[in-house]
């Protein structure tokens, strides 16, 4: 028997969190790979998974957590052998499959990446879906030309999972980073990971009024979406990029027009961590080791427990978490 975190729905529609105790027999039939988590996290899509929100969950009872970090234990593939440390992300696993909230995990070879050669479980963690999403968003951004010194690069939800992460990785590249928040208490900690201009949301959350403004930034991480994308997109500068990560604003492009695009040859880069394919995985999570610095990445950890999921889980969603979340499953 394992310890995880059980999300349930009653007949009421009720979604109830309890953490109890699973049979390895109950963990999914399908997996090929048995690994015994030692971190898990908390990414914006966590929070939906443990409140029942959004329709991610179809099936209960359901084990959240869509990325994990830890060891094999059992293995029916030839590329994992027992003792291997892995990174999982993506595929779905906390959503559709059972996830990470849980002392063991199993799950589709094909989905696992080897821990990368220099970071610790808690450290792949630290990164999680969050982290390694901002990374793809760099690369993409950096893929299309942007490079340092072409001017301010803006990072919105900064003080979030993917804007924190991105923050420090754009800053410890050379790159002038100006971070939007809409929490001015955080501007000391955004500072603190290079940011050296602080946006208030504010400035930028209402829907465009005209369909080009000042041009004013080289590039963008968006994890916000919503009219905050729209007016981000009013100011790019001539042929730089957005990369749109997020919906924590909202999901439609309010007064968003065509202009930037036909007129300042703006790109706008969509950006999915959940399909990646496993070259560009490996890819990212090389990056990761190589550009972003630990010290950074631990400043912005707050480590939990299983059972602090219950408060966090809501919480995030109401954009009540700073920095990354790193849940030990064994605490
Ligand atoms: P967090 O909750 O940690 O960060 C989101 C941040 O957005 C908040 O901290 C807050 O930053 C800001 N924010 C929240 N609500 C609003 C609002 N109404 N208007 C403007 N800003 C707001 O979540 P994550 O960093 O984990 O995820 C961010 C987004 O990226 C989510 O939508 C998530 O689903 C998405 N995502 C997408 C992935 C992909 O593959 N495309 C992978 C991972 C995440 P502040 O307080 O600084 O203003």
């Amino acid at each position: 028997m394992v310890k995880a975190m059980v999300v349930n729905k009653g007949d009421d529609g009720a979604v109830t969190r309890q953490i109890r105790e699973i049979s390895e027999a109950e963990l999914p039939a399908d997996g090929d790979v048995t690994v015994a988590v030692e971190y898990s996290t908390l990414n914006y899509k966590d929070g939906l998974c443990l409140t029942g929100s959004g329709g991610l969950v179809r099936n209960f009872p359901h084990v959240p957590g869509i990325d994990f970090a830890g060891t094999v234990e059992t293995s029916a593939d030839g590329r994992y052998k027992p003792g291997d440390k892995v990174v999982l992300t993506g595929w779905r696993v906390g959503e559709a499959w059972w996830g990470g909230y849980s002392q063991k995990a199993k799950v589709k070879a094909d989905w696992l990446v080897p821990l990368p050669a220099g970071l610790s479980t808690q450290d792949a963690m630290a990164v999680g879906t969050a982290g390694f999403t901002s990374m793809l968003a760099v690369m993409a951004l950096e893929d299309h030309g942007l490079k340092p010194g072409a001017g301010p690069v803006l990072v919105t939800g900064a003080a979030g999972g993917v804007g924190s992460v991105a923050t420090a990785i754009l800053a410890n590249k050379g790159y002038e980073v100006a971070a939007v928040t809409g929490r001015p208490e955080t501007g000391d900690y955004l500072k603190g990971l290079g940011a050296t201009t602080i946006v208030a949301r504010d400035d930028l959350s209402e829907a465009p009024k005209r369909p080009l403004d000042k041009e004013s930034w080289a590039g963008c991480v968006d994890a916000v979406g919503g009219a905050m994308l729209s007016r981000v997109l009013t100011q790019m500068k001539y042929g730089c990029s957005v990369a749109a990560v997020g919906l924590a604003g909202g999901a439609a492009l309010e007064g968003a027009t065509v202009v930037p695009f036909l007129l300042r040859g703006v790109n706008l880069l969509g950006i999915d961590s959940v399909m990646q394919p496993y070259d560009n995985r490996v890819r990212a999570w090389e990056a990761i080791t190589r550009d972003l610095p630990m010290d950074k990445l631990r400043a912005m950890v707050q480590p939990a427990t299983l059972a602090d999921l219950e408060t966090l889980g809501p919480s995030i969603l109401k954009g009540g978490v700073k920095g990354r979340v790193v849940v030990d499953v064994n605490a």
